[in-house]
């Protein structure tokens, strides 16, 4: 059976305005300035703290990653209700679905919070597995979706992976694992096409091109 692995952030859920107001409320806690949807999409990258570095220009020692990490979690925390699923999430999971293939739910959030707005969202019982990060602030991807694939156990060559990061698609690279990008807002177009795999402007399209990249 083919397989859709979804990430969550800025893939399932609309949240580029939270994402960006929770970076500013963590840059003003170490006296940043605050920057726009433009800055972020220009400059995100994982590892997390290598954005900050990015933005920023300067080395960030550990006191300072520590905070970011902090209030950014804490401000986003506090915005979850105002917190969309994208515009044709429901209508691609149904798609993945009449299909016949599985589909699950990885991402770099913390996995007690994401497991409990899936299941607020009525997703919990769509997805054969919900895996978020316990121990990797920040961290980038391909070790988790190693260990995601491990556990549904899964041939890599049967999964397509769908995210809004080129840390997804690194991921899927590293593992072997087909992926198409969804323009949800992390990174500027431009640079999602550099990434060399298929990019679609709705996660309905991204399925129907995931059933060309696997048989
Ligand atoms: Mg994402």
């Amino acid at each position: 059976m083919n397989h859709v692995v979804w990430d969550w952030n800025g893939t399932l859920v609309d949240d580029l305005p939270i994402v960006v107001e929770s970076v500013n409320a963590a840059l003003a806690a170490i006296g940043e300035a605050a920057i726009d949807e433009h800055d972020y999409r220009e400059h995100f990258t994982r590892p997390v703290d290598q954005f900050y570095v990015r933005l920023l220009e300067r080395p960030i020692p550990d006191e300072e990653w520590f905070a970011l990490d902090r209030v950014f979690h804490e401000r986003y925390l506090t915005a979850l209700d105002r917190i969309p699923l994208t515009g044709d999430a429901i209508e691609a999971i149904d798609a993945v679905e009449a299909r016949g293939w599985s589909q699950s739910i990885l991402s770099m959030w913390w996995e007690e919070d994401l497991t409990a707005c899936v299941e607020r969202r009525g997703l919990a019982e769509r997805m054969t597995l919900i895996q978020g990060n316990r121990d990797d602030a920040g961290g980038e991807k391909a070790a988790h979706l190693l260990r995601h694939l491990t556990k549904l156990d899964v041939d890599a060559a049967s999964v397509v992976m769908i995210g809004d990061s080129l840390d997804d698609a690194a991921a899927a690279s590293v593992v072997g694992t087909a992926c198409i990008l969804y323009d949800g807002g992390s990174h500027h177009r431009t640079h999602l096409e550099d990434a060399g795999v298929p990019v679609t402007d709705t996660l309905t399209a991204a399925v129907f091109v995931a059933a060309e990249l696997v048989r």
